[in-house]
């Protein structure tokens, strides 16, 4: 089954409303392409003035946070169906920034994932191994217990729209990219797992991301891999290489 590439910017805490509007505008022809699902997740105060400013292109937006109610006295917080009242399509769960950072564990983030299917947002499931994971060569473990507890409840028809997105942390922000085999051999291992957990039909829809220093120069390798049915980017999502990444 031919899936459909999907190509998203993770932009985390780096542009203020305009700033993000202006970076619509700069990326605008740079990113047109019919062929590939192509994403900007955005700080949450940029949601509405990035939705305003696509509007009539082929990029669809996303988040990068919400919490797990639908609403009331959670001071400082959004929630998921605010998000796709907004115009939200996708919704980062499970990046390493939040984990590490924010102390996020797999039950809050399969909470979060079982709710953005009940709000109709689509997740991009975030999982990916430490340095000394890497070097102790447990992350094939490690990972598979990430997924597991994460898609704890979570059907098979909901797995076919879900996104995972295979992150070495030792490869995010660090401008060290996993080889393309190494990128390669975990998707692979990510898909033979929803084979395991679900069936071979949920495997072969389920679109799985490499994200780790992807760039223009190295995009075209790591995507021409069988299981690496598209990126997210973060650093290199902030200027023009990202149009380039999206047409690789
Ligand atoms: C990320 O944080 O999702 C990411 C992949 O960052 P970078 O591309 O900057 O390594």
């Amino acid at each position: 089954m031919a899936r459909r590439r999907i190509i998203a910017g993770n932009w985390k805490m780096n542009k203020t409303p305009s700033e993000a509007v202006a970076l619509c505008a700069e990326l605008k022809d740079l990113v047109k392409n019919d062929a590939v699902d192509v994403v900007y997740c955005v700080p949450a105060i940029d949601i509405v003035p990035v939705v305003e400013a696509v509007k009539g292109t082929n990029v669809l937006v996303g988040a990068e946070n919400f919490y797990i109610e639908d609403k009331g006295a959670f001071t400082g917080e959004i929630s998921a169906p605010m998000l796709k009242d907004a115009g939200v399509t996708y919704i980062i769960i499970g990046h390493s920034e939040r984990r590490d950072i924010f102390g996020e564990n797999d039950i809050l983030i399969n909470a979060k994932v079982k709710k953005a299917f009940a709000a109709g947002l689509k997740p991009i499931l975030c999982c990916g191994e430490s340095l000394a994971l890497r070097k102790a060569g447990t992350y094939a473990e490690w990972i598979r217990r990430q997924i597991t507890w994460d898609l704890d409840g979570v059907s098979a028809d909901q797995v076919k729209d879900l996104v995972i997105a295979y992150e070495p942390i030792w490869a995010i922000g660090t401008g060290e990219t996993a080889t393309a085999d190494q990128a390669q051999e975990v998707c692979k291992m990510i898909r033979d797992l929803i084979a395991e957990l679900y069936d071979q039909t949920t495997a072969e829809a389920v679109r799985i991301q490499y994200g780790g220093s992807m760039n223009a120069g190295n995009a075209a390798e790591l995507l021409a891999k069988p299981d690496i049915d598209g990126g997210l980017i973060g650093g290199a999502s902030l200027k023009a290489d990202f149009g380039q990444i999206v047409n690789a």
